[in-house]
């Protein structure tokens, strides 16, 4: 596509929402538009452009959408006439023209399909006017440029979890990278969006990601993660379309292992994974390279089978905890999360008991657990027994009470520990305070009137509670 270079420079604002495959689209739109001229402000007030970077796993997304679009209109009104407004993401992607029918201030709208058409679209809106929209996806085909980076896409961000809490792609950090593997998912879980917001997976090729991996290393990053909605089938299609030839343990583990051995990668971990997909070559990498975290998120969504069974997840609690023991058997020390639906169409108090049994068997660090809301489009969405609100709500607040028990029991079970600590970065409330993370991922505070960030530390655990352990150097 033709770049359009403009000479004045301006101001974009970005909101970004859901899950880290958003996050790594908003570094990847924020790198093209800074070839474009722009900065990225934390202040709508000044921005040229506001780019809203939506996510549709969640209930209400579109009310959200537009709730924010309302206030986008008004800070338009008093302070900006001239801003602009781009909406991308899932629900741009999946609502489409009534998205910009129910609000006439959408300048852009693109879907995560269409990211690499974002400047084309605002020089286009620029020279008629027009409102712009580019949503939907190739075919099934490999564009081996389609997400490689180019070298102005170092943004850094700043995430904490597989979901953003504060909606706001920042540029503070550069110690833990994100690197996109594939996009769009091949699975049809029948509770799920993402196959027709994201599309079939379309994977990189390796050495693109490998490329990119050296490159964040030569600008500061000690941790990668690969980031993919279903990491586990990467390449497969690759594989399917005569593009690559895969050892015989698959794509995906041939990646971890050329990853693994970059030099400077001192960290590496990745999700999400399917535990359908997720196989015992991939568990033994963690064995093989010690620099894989000692963390993984394995979404598992019930823990009834017959929930499992009209989710189509393809996998029994029995597979699943069978995963669980091939890493456990690898680290007993493995640390997992998980993310949980309560009150899936059908749920019988006994299936969510199951829920609840698998959560005290596995013992998760930390789980995403939250009411079932139907989709547009999905199979479930169909599912005639859907479960009151009043119960999924009971459901979830045991489940929550649970999981805190269980959290806070295993933060506390680490005084007394000594850790190896990647300090990620200095807080920026309390001066000579620092926050890194274990190999399991448990959030360590430490204070230390050197500058800690980046570094690797070994300290001792001397405190903790359900959110943080307190670490003292060694
Ligand atoms: S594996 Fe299932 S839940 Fe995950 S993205 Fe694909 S369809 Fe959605």
């Amino acid at each position: 596509m033709e770049t359009i270079q403009s000479d004045s420079p301006k101001k974009v604002f970005i909101e970004t929402w859901g899950c880290q495959m958003n996050v790594a689209d908003s570094e990847q739109m924020l790198g093209l538009l800074r070839a474009q001229n722009y900065t990225q402000t934390d202040k709508p007030e000044d921005a040229d452009l506001v780019l809203l970077n939506t996510c549709h796993i969640r209930e209400k997304a579109t009310h959200k959408v537009l709730s924010r679009l309302g206030r986008m209109r008004e800070i338009s009104l008093e302070f900006n006439p001239k801003m602009k407004i781009a909406v991308a993401g899932c629900v741009a992607q999946a609502e489409g023209k009534k998205l910009m029918e129910k609000a006439s201030n959408i300048d852009i709208l693109l879907g995560p399909g269409k990211i690499q058409e974002l400047p084309g679209l605002l020089a286009a809106h620029a020279a008629d006017g027009k409102r712009a929209m580019a949503i939907g996806f190739e075919k099934h085909v490999v564009d081996s440029h389609r997400h490689d980076p180019a070298p102005e896409l170092a943004v850094k961000t700043e995430v904490e979890t597989p979901y953003v809490t504060n909606p706001t792609v920042t540029m503070k950090e550069e110690i833990t990278r994100f690197v996109n593997i594939a996009q769009g998912c091949d699975n049809f879980c029948t509770f799920c969006v993402v196959p027709f917001t994201r599309g079939r997976e379309i994977s990189r090729p390796l050495e693109s990601i490998v490329s990119e991996v050296k490159t964040l290393l030569t600008e500061g990053a000690k941790e990668i993660t690969l980031l993919g909605q279903n990491v586990n089938s990467y390449g497969d299609d690759l594989v399917r379309d005569g593009k690559h030839v895969a050892p015989a343990d698959g794509p995906f583990v041939e990646l971890l292992d050329r990853v693994a051995q970059i030099p400077g990668v001192e960290r590496l971990r990745f999700t999400t994974s399917n535990p359908h997909d997720f196989t015992k070559p991939v568990a033994e990498m963690f064995r093989k390279h010690k620099n894989l975290g000692r963390y993984i998120h394995l979404p598992v969504q019930a823990g009834h089978d017959d929930v499992l069974e009209r989710m189509k997840r393809k996998v029994t609690v029995a597979q699943y905890m069978e995963r669980i023991q091939w890493l456990r058997d690898i680290d007993p020390e493995m640390a997992l999360s998980t993310d949980l639906i309560v009150g899936f169409p059908g749920e019988t108090e006994d299936e969510f008991q199951g829920t609840l049994d698998l959560v005290e068997k596995v013992r998760y660090s930390f789980i995403y657990a939250f009411k079932y809301s139907s989709r547009k489009g999905t199979a479930a969405a169909r599912f005639k027994d859907q479960v009151p609100e009043a119960v999924m709500h009971e459901r979830l607040l045991r489940l929550q009470a649970l999981q805190n028990r269980i959290t806070t029991e295993l933060n506390v079970a680490e005084i007394g520990n000594r850790r190896e600590v990647l300090c990620h970065y200095a807080s920026r409330k309390e001066p000579d305070v620092y926050y890194g993370r274990t190999e399991q991922f448990r959030l360590v505070k430490i204070t230390s009137t050197r500058n800690l960030v980046g570094k690797t530390l070994t300290v001792d655990i001397v405190e903790a509670n359900k959110t943080a352990l307190v670490g003292v150097i060694v």
